[in-house]
């Protein structure tokens, strides 16, 4: 009991600063993760990081991954849930392989694109589904509501596909989604279920908060899976220790690439370092939203706003979430609007990471070139990272052992891929069969009173 973990708002520190009443306290792993954010809107971090033994990361070679992330969860959850319990978790989050491609000497691409959305989120949003099934209120039913624009509500909605004990609805406008988007939405089934919102992707986004902030509909137990719950960070510095442990020389040192938009997936990898990962450098690539490189240079943040359209749409963000969490962790304070109020040890961030902005030119480029030289096939993402780290490399010399991270399946890209290497990239098996998917959306109109009476005719709370 003594020794769990606590966590704390990143806005603990923001005494008067307009309207934000710092929340001082602490929470659980469980509050954290059911409350997603904390009640200051700052971002839950855990006030001391649990440290490996470096034998125990290097006798995971070649063992499974689930053997990996029962090491890093369990160092994390140790006290809150029983390692068998936790064991059958993890194995039913990771029912796919994690491919280690090797590009050349010992570079190589981890690509985490073989889960049912065929990008990383579902690494995150899996487990982070099972846990709140299991740290759920006894006998009682969590309605998830989430606002997509695309992709991230179909990650969302596969991980939380047949979980028990959870509901799901997922609201998306249905002029703004392309065509295959909205089958994946429409036809996810069981305990997911879609609504088409006539409007765009924000009156969505305030549906939600206005159901989630309505006090007469507290009895439906909503619960938010947004990016930003510590939930979904935790099983994001599982893959990093799992590339080491395989690839590894015993005792040496691993330069990491991660493509980078609200670097939720970084900070994974920056938790895993202070855990005793031997991260020499955590590369982090941006697209043509240069905030954060331009402010390792400079030292001064500006946020991009509006941010920028790039290929690599899911990085297209002008003010990363997560960066309150990096400033925290290497003693700043950013808020969630971009104002800088303490400044992080800066040598330290530059020594620890590196940061370089890819633009749509470099990225096209890059996804040519390495097709070219290595018969390696990259999507707009992990092009922005492979080039990332082609750069860091020719700036800092080589490096022995480096990984690059491609964060979604070619397949996903297939004009890009079509216009650059003149090949159609294979399509993986999760993401055949689409158009013989069946299932339809509920309809609404953007109206709060409908919304908010569809809510409380569906919604179950009991199980
Ligand atoms: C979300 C996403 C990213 C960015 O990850 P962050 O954790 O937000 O930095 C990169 N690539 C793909 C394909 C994504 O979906």
């Amino acid at each position: 009991m003594e020794n769990r973990i606590r966590y704390y708002s990143t806005n603990r520190n923001l005494e008067g600063i307009d309207g934000i009443i710092p929340f001082k306290g602490y929470v659980s792993f469980r509050d954290a993760l059911l409350q997603g954010q904390a009640p200051d809107e700052g971002l839950y971090v855990p006030e001391t990081v649990p440290s490996l033994l470096y034998e125990d990361i290097f006798s995971l070679k070649g063992k499974p991954y689930v053997e990996a992330a029962m090491l890093v969860a369990g160092a994390f959850l140790g006290g809150e849930i029983e390692e068998k319990l936790l064991k059958i978790i993890i194995e039913d989050s990771y029912p796919f392989p994690v491919p280690l491609e090797n590009v050349y000497d010992r570079k190589y691409v981890m690509r985490l694109d073989q889960g049912p959305t065929a990008s990383f989120k579902d690494f995150a949003a899996r487990m982070m589904a099972r846990l709140m099934s299991y740290f759920r209120p006894r006998g009682k039913r969590l309605n998830v509501l989430v606002a997509t624009s695309g992709d991230t509500g179909s990650a969302v909605g596969e991980a939380f596909k047949g979980v028990e004990g959870i509901d799901v609805n997922i609201l998306y406008p249905a002029e703004e989604v392309s065509g295959r988007q909205k089958k994946q939405l429409d036809t996810i089934g069981e305990n997911v279920q879609a609504l088409s919102v006539k409007g765009k992707f924000d009156d969505c986004q305030n549906l939600v908060k206005e159901a989630f902030s309505d006090s007469s509909l507290e009895y439906l137990n909503f619960t938010s899976a947004n990016s930003i719950n510590f939930g979904r960070i935790l099983p994001q510095m599982v893959y990093y220790v799992y590339a080491y442990s395989q690839l590894c020389e015993k005792g040496e040192e691993i330069v990491i690439c991660v493509p980078s938009g609200n670097f939720g997936n970084a900070l994974g990898c920056d938790y895993a370092r202070r855990m005793g990962l031997p991260v020499k450098r955590l590369i982090m690539p941006t697209n043509e939203n240069d905030e954060f490189p331009g402010f390792l240079k400079s030292g001064q943040y500006e946020k991009v706003s509006p941010s920028r359209a790039c290929l690599s749409n899911a990085m297209n963000v002008g003010h990363p979430s997560n960066l309150a969490r990096f400033f925290e962790l290497y003693g700043g304070t950013v808020d969630r609007t971009g104002r800088v109020h303490r400044s992080p040890d800066l040598d330290e961030m530059r020594r620890r990471i590196f940061s370089v902005s890819i633009s749509d030119a470099m990225t096209k480029n890059c996804i040519r070139k390495a097709y070219d030289t290595y018969g390696l096939i990259l999507e707009p993402h992990g092009a922005v990272g492979w080039r990332g780290l082609e750069i860091y490399l020719e700036r800092e010399g080589d490096f022995p052992l480096c990984v690059s991270l491609e964060t979604a399946h070619p397949a996903k890209f297939p004009d890009e891929i079509i216009e650059l290497l003149n090949i159609a990239p294979d399509v993986p098996e999760s993401m055949r069969g689409l158009e013989a998917r069946k299932g339809e959306p509920i309809e609404l109109t953007g109206d709060y009173g409908e919304f908010r009476e569809y809510l409380e005719d569906t919604l179950q709370t009991e199980e």
